[in-house]
């Protein structure tokens, strides 16, 4: 099969003003773009930092446009390259105040394990994940902590919800101006351990029975684009994500 030039840039186009970083859907990394700036929203892996100028370009705006990072949770899979852009770019980085010690490092992750697995996703993904450097992603030193209910003062004013279980700050993101809902890794629709799509508990989560519970906390929300942190964008409904995990169960 021949591949176009453009075709892995053109396959990380979501929506007007929403971006993905990363050629697959294993890690994601999001830019949001509105009037001109940019939130990103989770980090990925610290690969994912070269690849970041050209996809701002893409979108017409540079580095110097991007006004802050938002930690869906504190998770390393999702911190990848935020040191790096607070350090060398001055992008100050949000997490929830429940999660701020784990994005920092000063706690160890609460996860416990690696749960059911089969080998060659899990090998995919450790296999990605060392190619990307996520074995040296540095911890972030300074945190701006948000908490359940707050609207980001940042492009896209994203609004918090609390959903707590994969880690205790893990949060939703609603950008009601894109039509967007970043859901971090509350809930996947791929998971990384076994390979299985459709929306569901993600691995590596602290405790699954409150991860389901928290879900009803988005009942209320609506949003075409229903965005992960694993797997692909979700586009039938919040609801339907929340029912489909619920019936997959823990
Ligand atoms: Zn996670
Ligand atoms: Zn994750």
């Amino acid at each position: 099969m021949k591949v176009e030039p453009n075709e892995h840039r053109a396959a990380m186009n979501i929506a007007p003003g929403i971006h993905r970083i990363g050629t697959n859907s294993i890690v994601n990394s999001y830019l949001i773009e509105e009037a001109g700036e940019v939130t990103i929203i989770d980090a990925g892996v610290p690969g994912y930092f070269d690849d970041i100028p050209r996809e701002l370009e893409a979108m017409g705006v540079t580095v110097g446009d991007v006004r802050a990072l938002v930690l869906t949770h504190g998770h390393g899979d999702h911190i990848g390259y935020a040191e790096r852009m607070r350090r060398e770019n001055k992008v100050p980085v949000f997490v929830h105040e429940a999660d701020a010690a784990l994005a920092r490092g000063d706690v160890p992750n609460p996860a416990k394990g690696l749960g059911p697995f089969r080998l060659a996703p899990l090998i995919g993904f450790f296999w990605f994940s060392l190619r990307n450097g996520a074995s040296r992603t540095p911890q972030v030193k300074e945190v701006t902590a948000y908490g359940d209910g707050a609207t980001l003062d940042v492009p896209g004013s994203p609004r918090v919800t609390l959903v707590p279980g994969h880690t205790p700050g893990s949060a939703a993101l609603h950008v009601a101006s894109l039509d967007a809902l970043f859901v971090g890794d509350a809930f996947c629709t791929y998971a990384v351990t076994t390979g299985r799509r459709g929306p569901q508990v993600a691995p590596f989560t602290a405790d699954a029975d409150q991860a389901i519970a928290s879900l009803s906390r988005l009942d209320d929300l609506a949003a075409g684009h229903v965005l992960p942190g694993h797997g692909d964008e979700w586009t039938g409904g919040v609801a339907e994500a929340i029912r489909q995990v619920r019936s997959a169960g823990r």
